[in-house]
């Protein structure tokens, strides 16, 4: 929430959400123990950058029509396909991706990798321009046979699509602090309520602005509540995907739950 606070368009949280909450927090619950020595101390640290690659041209909201394809060969699987919208993958080291082994089965096939920058067949494009959250670098993904070490699968095979939604769960916790914007808009808005004068008064002293400034409370607290209680449940292992649409969707009503 301070994050979201302090950089006021909200991409301190993608960037640091993106990292922590996708990345880091999917190799936390789906790793196997050497997963987690390579990859978690340095992303816990700061030195190795993450990021999730799941978005592609033809797949977004339907996440089981990825067209990228993995393919065992020997002791490495092949990635062919693209991805796009993807936050941090201009500055990622680390990428957890998902792809498909047998496009037949839809979610039956997915499965997931940790990929890591330097990986021969993969290139990533440049940052894309946006409107908003213009300090968040966020870009597009190639893998032109790109060999990914059996040892980076993630999970099992044809597993990725239970694991994907899982990490969508943390997705959902990472939009969360996004009442630290609100907290952030609120105080500008009270600052020109009693700044700005009309008709000799500021204009806080009409009661539709403040029935406006009361609404944005009203909403401030209870997308805060939402999101400690969820962040709660979290921790006490009882964490519900309704919970997490809720407090996602309540303070951000424009993105999917
Ligand atoms: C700034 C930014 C950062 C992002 N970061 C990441 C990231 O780090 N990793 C990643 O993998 N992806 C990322 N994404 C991608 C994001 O998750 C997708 O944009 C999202 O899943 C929606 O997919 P889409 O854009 O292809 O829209 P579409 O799936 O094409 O949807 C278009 C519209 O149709 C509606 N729609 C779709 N299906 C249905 C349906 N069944 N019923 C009703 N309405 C429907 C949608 O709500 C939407 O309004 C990012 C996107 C942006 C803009």
């Amino acid at each position: 929430m301070a994050f979201a606070r302090g950089s006021f368009d909200g991409s301190m949280c993608t960037v640091w959400g993106s990292h922590l909450f996708l990345a880091a927090m999917s190799i936390c619950d789906l790793g196997n123990k050497e997963q987690k020595v390579r990859y978690l101390p340095k992303m816990a640290t700061g030195e190795w950058i993450g990021a999730l690659a799941l978005t592609e041209p033809e797949a977004g909201t339907d996440a089981t029509s990825l067209a990228t394809t993995a393919v065992r060969d020997g002791d490495y699987y092949i990635l062919n396909g693209s991805k796009t919208f993807i936050s941090n993958a201009p500055i990622a080291d680390v990428f957890v991706t998902y792809a498909t082994m047998d496009m037949s089965k839809r979610a039956g096939g997915i499965t997931g990798f940790i990929v890591d920058r330097d990986t021969p067949g993969l290139t990533c494009g440049p940052p894309m321009r946006k409107h908003f959250g213009k300090s968040t670098p966020t870009g597009e993904m190639f893998f032109n046979d790109a060999k990914i070490p059996a040892e980076n699968l993630l999970g099992k095979e044809g597993e990725g699509f239970t694991a994907m939604i899982a990490s969508l769960g943390w997705e959902r916790l990472a939009f969360a602090p996004i009442v630290g914007l609100m907290e952030a808009e609120l105080d500008l808005c009270i600052d020109y309520a009693k700044t700005r004068k009309q008709f000799g008064k500021p204009v806080g002293k009409f009661q539709l602005v403040q029935a406006m400034l009361a609404e944005m409370k009203m909403d401030l607290e209870a997308s805060r509540y939402l999101a400690l209680s969820l962040a709660w449940k979290k921790d006490q292992g009882i964490y519900n995907p309704i919970d997490a649409a809720i407090a996602k969707t309540f303070p951000c009503p424009l993105t999917a739950p």
